[in-house]
């Protein structure tokens, strides 16, 4: 019997993991992810920002973990001696439009707590001689690093502290007793006394399989970028971020500088039609019939019909796609974009169909279950595994004793 079982071998499962093993060190932890390795999802096919917090809502659980979250990760990298590059972020409008919506961001980034300073057009093209724009605005506190790394790290500090990871393993079922909750799994079955799911695109799937109806199915949207030759690695000093519609909930077609030195244009924002599909060809009928059988996605679709099929079409012409990003790089022609592998999101959508903005947990009466933690959850994993402990611990209440505080939750929340 062990205490704690966590689905989900990501960045959010393993900080979860670490830190539950901080907070109960005479607990029996196991960890069950069904790759052979961690990070091998969104965790590892992503943008590795650290996000500052400059979108989203004032007040939300997206801009307090993201806040928290970019000063807890740098933390982490400082502990564990894991490169990471300060070099900020700058958002450009090319037009009166977006001049606008970068003035409602500039109030938003206030009211969210961030650094960040107004650029006139002649101050863009003074930091970034190779983008044009009307104006922009400079966030220092941006910065990148490789997820993948980050998590790997989390994985040991998690087996340091007495917790065991189980790779190629997948949850197939769960019963949840009065006392306890029987996991099933490809490889056997386990008994624990609590859960917490952190299982990314398959989310709403292990929600179900405790027998709730989340009220939320995961549309996956596929992210596909492009990498520059290296000849174009210095083409900017900063990650540059177009001004987002503030009707989508992605941030749209970004140049970004990667931790390895390289950069890569994207990602877009296409519907998958697998949740774990990688490329254009990957099609799952099960997946498609989930998603075509929900009603909030359909009505998601019809919402959204033009900006989806801008989407698709950008991502079918290379030339479209290339459009998007010469509005604010004009040197920058077709050949310039190399094949970089894609990302999948887990995005929720409701069953009344809303784009899920916020991070959304859900909770049993011996499960703690993320089942919306699409960007910026990577920068906020580190927050978010200290939200799911405080939940835990309401659950648990007085059953284990407490023997340290963990370094990491206090400063966290
Ligand atoms: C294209 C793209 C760009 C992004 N850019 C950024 C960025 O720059 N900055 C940022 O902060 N965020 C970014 N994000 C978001 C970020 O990557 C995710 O929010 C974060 O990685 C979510 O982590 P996770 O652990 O919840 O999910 P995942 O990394 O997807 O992990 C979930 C894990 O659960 C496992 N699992 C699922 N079901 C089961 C089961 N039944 N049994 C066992 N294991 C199971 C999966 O195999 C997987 O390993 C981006 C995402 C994408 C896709």
């Amino acid at each position: 019997m062990y205490d704690f079982v966590i689905i989900g071998g990501g960045i959010v499962g393993m900080s979860t993991a670490m830190q539950l093993a901080d907070q109960y060190p005479e607990a029996r932890l196991l960890l069950l992810e069904k790759e052979s390795s961690p990070a091998q999802h969104q965790t590892g096919h992503n943008s590795g920002v650290i996000h500052a917090g400059v979108y989203y809502t004032p007040g939300s659980l997206k801009a307090k973990f993201c806040l928290e979250g970019n000063k807890a990760t740098k933390r982490f990298c400082d502990e564990h001696a894991i490169p990471y590059d300060n070099c900020g972020k700058l958002l450009v409008a090319t037009n009166e439009l977006e001049m606008q919506r970068m003035r409602a961001l500039w109030e938003r980034t206030a009211a969210n707590g961030l650094e960040r300073h107004w650029l006139s057009a002649g101050e863009l093209r003074e930091r970034e001689p190779n983008i044009v724009g009307l104006g922009g605005i400079f966030v220092p506190s941006s910065a990148i690093v490789n997820y993948a790394a980050v998590t790997a790290q989390m994985a040991k500090q998690f087996e340091k502290k007495g917790g065991t990871l189980q790779f190629d393993t997948e949850v197939t079922g769960l019963v949840e007793q009065a006392d306890s909750i029987v996991v099933q799994t490809d490889r056997g079955t386990y008994t624990t006394r609590y859960l917490v799911s952190c299982s990314g695109l398959m989310a709403d799937r292990v929600v179900r399989m405790l027998g709730v109806e989340p009220g939320f199915t995961i549309c996956p949207f596929r992210g596909e970028y492009y990498l520059l030759p290296p000849e174009h690695n210095r083409i900017v000093n900063h990650l540059i971020y177009p001004i987002p519609d503030p009707s989508m909930p992605f941030l749209g077609v970004h140049l970004t500088r990667m931790i390895d030195g390289t950069v890569t244009v994207g990602p877009n924002a296409v519907l998958a039609m697998k949740r774990e599909g990688y490329r254009k060809s990957d099609v799952s009928l099960s997946d498609l019939g989930n998603m075509l059988g929900h009603r909030g996605i359909r009505k998601v679709l019809k919402d959204n019909l033009r900006p989806g099929l801008i989407e698709m079409k950008n991502s079918l012409f290379k030339g479209a796609y290339l459009k998007t990003v010469q509005k604010y790089c004009p040197s920058l022609e077709k050949k310039h974009l190399k094949p970089y592998p894609a990302g999948v999101r887990a995005q929720a959508v409701s069953n009344d169909g809303k784009l899920i903005d916020d991070f959304l947990f859900v909770n049993t009466a011996r499960s703690v279950n993320v089942c919306n933690a699409p960007s910026p959850a990577a920068t906020s994993a580190i927050p978010i595994g200290a939200y799911i402990v405080s939940k835990v611990q309401e659950i648990v209440g007085d059953e284990f004793k407490k023997t340290s505080v963990p370094a990491l939750q206090a400063q966290a929340v």
